[in-house]
């Protein structure tokens, strides 16, 4: 008889690719070396800058307080964990720096920007707050928003709707390429203009070929569509029901919604992207700067999970527009296709169009050998 042994934890990350993904994120890890305050081969270190008046209250400012004792660094830790504490450090006392700075010459809006950004920060896992609390932390994120220069914007929390969840069906013969639902999406979810990220893609590919295949095939053609000889189909985030996305996430910052919807809490994501590398689908955006939206282009009908204004350093995603779905709206990118080839609705309605596709044509998903389960379909006429 052979030996049973146990999965240890490290087998249950490598068999599900997580292993294989954090490896590849930590050769994507900056040198110590380039961090910031980190002093360049040959030279000597700057000396320390004088302490602010008043002091910041914990020494880190070296304002002769009291500083808490340095235990952290005590302790044996690997790489990833050595400079993610040194860059939380950094960022406490910068904050503890700044707390401290002299704000006479401050207005009094931003006094007022800074402390709703510093209760921002301190705010819980929006899945564990309270109504009130939600309620808080939505009048503080559109007083902020005010602030900006954003207009009157109204961040909504609607919670997903009883007995709905939604499903979305793909028509390949009906898309021309025309791409009128990437703009409208662009449009509707307050996507940052200046990395030109989307979170649609319209692949062209050569009739015949496999949709599997989407590895080589063009999402970026610039000439006139409808192409000949060749068919477009469309991919976003497919709102999986077994979503590895959510399942490698070490902080709980992003889940699936009783709706189906998978959901990014944008101020509890670290960025630290191993749910990209776990989407199979490239389903999910990184913010590598801070999204840039004209004050006159914003949307400003919002909701908190969807499309608000976004941060540098999170993750982002299709929510199947949970701002305008959980009101009984059409997604934008459903509403835009001028071909009538993209179909939205409630799977558990037996009377949608949705249901009518999935009982009348023969569909199929993407990469349906890996168990993700798609709520997104592709079908033909
Ligand atoms: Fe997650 Fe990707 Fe599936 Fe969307 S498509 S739910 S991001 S695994
Ligand atoms: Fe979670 Fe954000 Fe990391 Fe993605 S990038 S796994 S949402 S913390």
């Amino acid at each position: 008889m052979t030996e049973r042994r146990e999965l240890t934890f490290e087998d249950v990350l490598r068999n599900a690719g997580v292993q294989e993904a954090q490896d590849r994120l930590r050769r994507l890890e900056p040198d110590p070396a380039t961090l910031p305050g980190a002093v360049p081969p040959g030279r000597e270190a700057s000396p320390e800058p004088s302490p602010p008046e008043g002091g910041c209250g914990s020494g880190s400012c070296g304002c002769g307080k009291s500083a808490p004792s340095n235990t952290l660094m005590d302790k044996p830790m690997d790489r990833r964990r050595a400079i993610g504490t040194m860059l939380g450090a950094l960022a406490v006392t910068t904050q503890a720096a700044g707390a401290c700075a002299p704000t006479s010459l401050e207005s009094a809006e931003g006094r007022e920007a800074k402390r709703l950004k510093q209760e921002e920060f301190f705010k819980g896992n929006y899945r564990l707050m309270t109504p009130g609390e939600k309620g808080e932390t939505v009048r503080r994120l559109e007083r902020l928003a005010e602030l900006r220069g954003q207009g009157d914007v109204s961040i909504r929390t609607d919670e997903a709707l009883p007995n709905v969840m939604y499903g979305y069906a793909f028509n390949i013969s009906k898309c021309k390429g025309f791409r009128n639902c990437v703009d409208a999406c662009i449009e509707e979810n307050n996507l940052d203009r200046a990395s030109g990220d989307q979170y649609i893609r319209i692949f062209e590919k050569p009739d015949g070929e496999s949709i599997d295949d989407l590895e080589h095939a063009d999402a970026t053609y610039g000439h006139e569509v409808p192409a000949e000889g060749h068919y477009y189909l469309g991919t976003q985030c497919f709102q999986c029901a077994n979503p590895p996305c959510v399942y490698v996430c070490p902080v709980q910052a992003t889940w699936q919604e009783p709706d189906g919807i998978v959901v990014v809490d944008y101020d509890w994501c670290i960025g630290c992207r191993y749910c990209i590398a776990a989407c199979p689908y490239w389903a999910r955006r990184f913010n590598w700067a801070e999204p840039e939206v004209p004050a006159e282009d914003l949307n400003p009908r919002q909701h908190y999970l969807g499309n608000r204004t976004r941060k540098k350093g999170v993750v982002e995603k299709c929510t199947f527009c949970i701002q305008r779905s959980r009101e009984g709206r059409l997604p934008a990118c459903a509403e835009a296709c001028p071909t009538g080839a993209r179909v939205f609705g409630n799977l558990l309605d037996p009377d949608s169009e949705i249901r009518w596709v999935l009982e009348n044509k023969q569909v199929f998903r993407l990469k349906e050998d890996l168990g993700t389960e798609p709520r997104f379909w592709y079908f033909m006429d």
